[in-house]
């Protein structure tokens, strides 16, 4: 099939139910990308800030770009000025950097707060006790242009479904607790994402309304090894 079968299909399985969806390009080449735009698709995400860069300035101005790949805080300004979602806020360091670009950039952006559940040490995140101590600290309540939207969450690459419903099972209710303890009168707190190519179908009846896919409208990536070259 083609990309733009791809998401003409994903569209159908996600628009019933009001789930909205991400198309993750990363490595991919704009000409794969304005393909899916051709078909409609406006809601890409990059996990690189030079990618999230390079293929805003060559695409579509009216595409949300959202970064879904760590953030170091001094790559914040480059993106700060145009990005739509940063959806891997994992630190309250990260939060005051962006916080800081965005007031030079004159906007509020929206933030997902990354939340670990996964059983792997490679995966950056919050722990739920340091998401909340960070929604109680006295810092983030002084962040003038930033809007938590709600949270993101990667599972386990297993073979395992029962692990991965158990893990978006229990980010589901982490996510209803944090939206019931902090941001009850706050209708904008409203995204739960998680769900990728393997496991959308999962993460869908575990409650995200929210899917990232990547290799399901793009086709597979090329691995890269990060050894000694
Ligand atoms: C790459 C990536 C995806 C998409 O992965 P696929 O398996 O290709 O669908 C989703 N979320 C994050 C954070 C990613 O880095």
């Amino acid at each position: 099939m083609s990309i733009a079968d791809n998401i003409k299909s994903l569209k159908k399985e996600t628009e019933a139910s009001k789930v909205l969806l991400l198309a993750v390009s990363k490595t991919k080449p704009a000409a794969d990308l304005q393909e899916a735009y051709d078909a409609g698709q406006r809601l890409f995400g990059e996990n690189t800030v030079q990618e999230l860069v390079e293929k805003h300035e060559q695409l579509p101005k009216d595409i949300e770009w959202h970064l879904i790949g760590h953030l170091q805080s001094n790559k914040v300004k480059y993106i700060a000025p145009f990005v739509s979602m940063i959806q891997s806020v994992d630190s309250i360091k990260l939060l005051q950097e962006i916080n800081k670009h965005a007031e030079k950039a004159n906007r509020v952006i929206d933030c997902l707060l990354q939340i670990y559940i996964a059983d792997e040490e490679t995966k950056f995140g919050l722990g739920f006790d340091e998401a909340i101590e960070l929604l109680r600290s006295d810092e983030f309540a002084t962040f003038q242009h930033i809007r938590i939207r709600g949270l993101m969450g990667i599972a386990t690459n297993t073979d395992s479904e029962k692990q991965i419903k158990d893990e978006y099972y229990e980010l589901k209710t982490f996510f209803d607790g944090i939206k019931q303890s902090y941001f009850r009168k706050v209708d904008s707190f409203n995204i739960l994402s998680m769900g990728m190519s393997n496991d959308y179908k999962l993460a869908i009846e575990q409650g995200s309304n929210m899917i990232r896919v990547g290799s399901t409208i793009f086709g597979g990536r090329v691995v890269k090894h990060w050894k000694n070259n």
